[in-house]
């Protein structure tokens, strides 16, 4: 599917929860919120219709996301189903490793490959602090170990740049490139964060790294919105994603399904479409391939073009 800015659309990130066992402060804040009551939340089999329905767009990446997607029960099964669906070329995670250690071995039987884990901190203190009360992070880095020698590849490890949080913290993440083959990702925080002044440009950071070492350009790692580095002698590589101070609306592949099945065709959109009423109504797979096709052709050129700042309903409920 191409929009009507040429874009090749080929990528879709499912949120199969809007729920977490964490309770970062940059992403769902510090006041309770209302989930999304079960009964609103897509089925397996509903995803999986919707999958195979975007199949025949030529959407062919999914990423299982949420919340967190493994607090939803079964979700190596909806894995397995997606990955044994012909046409699929790739299928991901993305978790903040907490509940891993109980599921590594299920997932891989699932088939799947690859993994990214949330992690903004190696000082357990902070970790505990951003996470809101987590003492977790040597599970979450045993995890990290643990997942590398089961052969997941790659392992991406998402870092979001917190202002007076994980600045000082830099050397210590580029340190562990060179110990573990890992891919470390610097990920601007994003607007619709409910909490104010923690922006830090991981351009800045760029060029605070760049007196470690030379930082060489690597093509290899897939064709997602991360510019990644290495430097001579590191085993994982080093990517930066700068969706505000650099914006990559121009290649955006992506549509987002929340897991009440609202489709958005922009992150930083408001707009959303009713996945999920056509799916558990009476709609034919033709009347719901129009229905996304209609909704990709309104897919926006850039997110400067919305009026969408100020947004403060967070992440989780969107699906990262
Ligand atoms: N629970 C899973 C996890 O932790 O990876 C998946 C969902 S979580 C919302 C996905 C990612 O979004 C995490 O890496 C989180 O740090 C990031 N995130 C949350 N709010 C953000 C914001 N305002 N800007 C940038 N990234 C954000």
């Amino acid at each position: 599917m191409q929009d009507r800015y040429n874009r090749q659309i080929n990528y879709m990130r499912i949120s199969v929860t809007d729920r977490c066992n964490l309770r970062c402060f940059y992403c769902r804040g510090v006041q309770d919120f209302a989930f999304i009551p079960h009964q609103e939340i897509l089925s397996y089999e509903e995803i999986l219709r919707l999958v195979r329905l975007a199949l025949k767009l030529g959407i062919d990446r999914f990423r299982i996301t949420g919340g967190e997607p493994l607090v939803r029960k079964g979700v190596e099964g909806l894995i397995a189903e997606i990955n044994s669906l012909p046409g699929v070329t790739d299928l991901s995670l993305t978790t903040n490793g907490v509940l891993l250690n109980g599921y590594l071995e299920k997932l891989r039987a699932a088939g799947l490959k690859r993994l990214n884990i949330s992690l903004d901190t190696l000082n357990p203190e902070k970790y505990r602090k951003i996470t809101g009360g987590f003492d977790g992070l040597s599970l979450i880095l045993a995890n990290i170990q643990r997942a590398l020698e089961m052969g997941f590849s790659p392992v991406k490890l998402n870092v979001v740049l917190l202002k007076g949080v994980n600045e000082d913290e830099v050397e210590d993440f580029v340190r562990l490139t060179f110990e573990l083959p890992v891919h470390v990702r610097f990920i601007e925080l994003m607007n619709f964060s409910p909490v104010e002044g923690y922006f830090l440009s991981a351009l800045e950071i760029m060029e605070k790294i760049k007196k470690i070492g030379e930082l060489q350009p690597l093509s290899v790692l897939g064709s997602g919105p991360a510019r990644n580095y290495q430097i001579a002698g590191m085993k994982g590589s080093l990517g930066f994603i700068t969706p505000l101070s650099n914006h990559f609306c121009g290649t955006c592949n992506r549509l987002r399904v929340s897991a009440d099945g609202q489709l958005r065709t922009c992150l930083f959109s408001e707009k959303t479409y009713d996945l999920k009423k056509l799916l558990r109504g009476s709609a034919t797979d033709s009347e719901i391939l129009n229905f996304l096709k209609r909704a990709l052709t309104e897919k926006p050129g850039s997110w400067q073009e919305l009026e969408a700042k100020g947004r403060k309903n967070g992440l989780r409920s969107i699906g990262g």
